[in-house]
């Protein structure tokens, strides 16, 4: 192996900066060369490639964001996208590529190892936690523990006033915010696209749930999840009642902010783990870590399975809200 490049793509996520400064770390201690592109897919079709070494990553473990910048690239999308981008890498004296992303980053690696022949390794960055072949993705924890310190502070004003409150919370298309910060944060439900619930339903909880003397109630609704988001959750489940309801979106607050201890440790191992893969000669494998074990998953099953159990956690939310 010659040179490692690392780039963060996707919607950048707190943890991120922990996993590059442990790529270049890495790559140091193996005597690799590391490069960093910035911005992403369309930092590597513009060529914006630049040395990464041991001291160019210093201080930035604490750091939220990404500093080597993230996008979305529409031409990496296209064959003449991506052989652009091999170019550039090549002329770097790149061979071996670490994407720090989420699932489509992950596709465009696939492509970039596939149809250029570069060794590709991932790691799941995204505060989503919609990949498989991990736990946790990095910047899950810190993104939930922001929406939850959220949430109890608006349960203090929703108790004061015997108030009910729909608070949505982001995740893209998949639901664990959702279920990690209504769980931990005594939500009464959980409204998340994973799970059939219906509108009749959640009236009927929450009417329950004052009616059993509760001064507060909290209803965590998945972003995206129905028409009008949780404003139109809201409304169609409170029509017809007497219910003081408000509504709070959390939004972009939810991707900043320093990490977390458990997405600094976490990012330290991935990024490890993914220039380990690399000197291993694997390729096409995302970085994962499940049950404390750091382990190597095809890209494809990444986003194809999922064994985690989510059920089983908005089944222990259900029991507890009562
Ligand atoms: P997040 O989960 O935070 O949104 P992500 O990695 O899923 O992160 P995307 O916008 O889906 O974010 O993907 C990031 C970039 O990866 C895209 O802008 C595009 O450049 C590239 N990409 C995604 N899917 C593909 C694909 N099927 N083929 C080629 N490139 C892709």
């Amino acid at each position: 192996m010659r040179r490692i490049a690392v780039l963060t793509s996707g919607g950048d996520s707190p943890g991120m900066n922990a996993a590059v400064r442990a790529v270049a770390r890495a790559a140091d201690a193996a005597g690799v060369g590391c490069v960093g592109v910035s911005d992403g897919y369309r930092g590597m079709i513009q060529g914006q490639i630049r040395p990464l070494d041991a001291r160019d990553v210093s201080g930035i473990i604490q750091l939220g964001g990404t500093v080597l910048g993230t996008a979305r690239s529409k031409k990496f999308y296209t064959e003449e996208g991506r052989a652009k981008a091999a170019t550039n890498l090549r002329n770097a004296g790149v061979d071996s590529v670490v994407v720090i992303g989420g699932d489509g980053s992950m596709h465009g690696a696939e492509l970039l190892s596939q149809e250029h022949g570069f060794n590709v390794v991932g790691v799941p960055g995204t505060i989503d936690n919609d990949l498989s072949g991990t736990d946790f993705t990095l910047g899950f924890d810190t993104a939930v523990n922001t929406a939850l310190e959220a949430i109890d502070k608006i349960r203090d004003t929703a108790a004061s006033h015997n108030r009910l409150f729909f608070i949505e919370v982001m995740g893209r298309n998949a639901g664990w915010i959702a279920l990690y910060s209504g769980l931990s944060g005594g939500a009464t439900a959980v409204l998340v696209p994973e799970s059939d619930w219906d509108e009749d339903n959640i009236r009927r909880k929450v009417v329950e749930s004052f009616a059993l003397g509760k001064r507060f109630c909290i209803v965590v609704v998945a972003e995206g999840e129905r028409e009008g988001g949780a404003f139109g959750v809201a409304q169609r489940i409170c029509e017809a009642t007497e219910l003081d309801y408000r509504v709070s979106t959390l939004g972009h607050m939810q991707r900043g902010g320093a990490p977390t201890m458990r997405d600094r440790i976490l990012g330290a191992r991935l990024g490890d783990g993914a220039v380990t893969a690399l000197l291993d000669g694997d390729n096409e494998v995302m970085i994962g870590e499940r049950k404390l074990e750091i382990i190597r998953t095809p890209f494809q099953e990444t986003w194809t399975t999922d064994d985690r159990d989510f059920g089983g956690l908005l089944a222990l939310m259900d029991r507890l809200a009562r």
